[in-house]
């Protein structure tokens, strides 16, 4: 199994535990970090819809958290197969935190790069 593919596993076992009681729609979503460690994250839907989190950032907060600083790779999975994507927001935080190399793997097995999703981003550098 390669990298890509363990990591959509853990992204698909995450997304057991998502809390989207008013969507239906649970994402899951793992990161693979420079020291070595996988993070995973899920939605966590709100009553006040826009205080809900999505997998990637809530997987962004627990890497940030135990000191991860560098995205290497990571995967997104949604209902069974379905290729989903990371939404605007979360590609921008993704950014924050990797690279435009780095690979972005959706639920249906496909791999992009953080280019091919957010091109000519802005990025920590411009603020340097
Ligand atoms: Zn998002």
């Amino acid at each position: 199994m390669s990298r890509n593919d363990e990591l959509l596993r853990a992204a698909e076992n995450i997304r057991q535990n998502a809390y989207a009681p008013y969507s239906s729609y649970k994402v899951g979503a793992a990161i693979l970090a420079d020291n070595g460690k996988v993070y995973c994250g899920c939605n966590v839907e709100n009553a006040a819809y826009p205080e809900g989190v999505c997998a990637e950032a809530s997987a962004i907060s627990v890497m940030v958290a135990d000191g991860g600083r560098q995205i290497m790779a990571i995967a997104i999975a949604g209902p069974k197969g379905e290729q989903v994507t990371p939404c605007g927001g979360c590609r921008q935080k993704i950014r924050e935190f990797a690279n435009a190399e780095t690979s972005i793997t959706t639920g249906d097995g496909r791999d992009f790069n953080l280019d091919d999703l957010l091109p000519v981003s802005f990025g920590p550098e411009n603020l340097k």
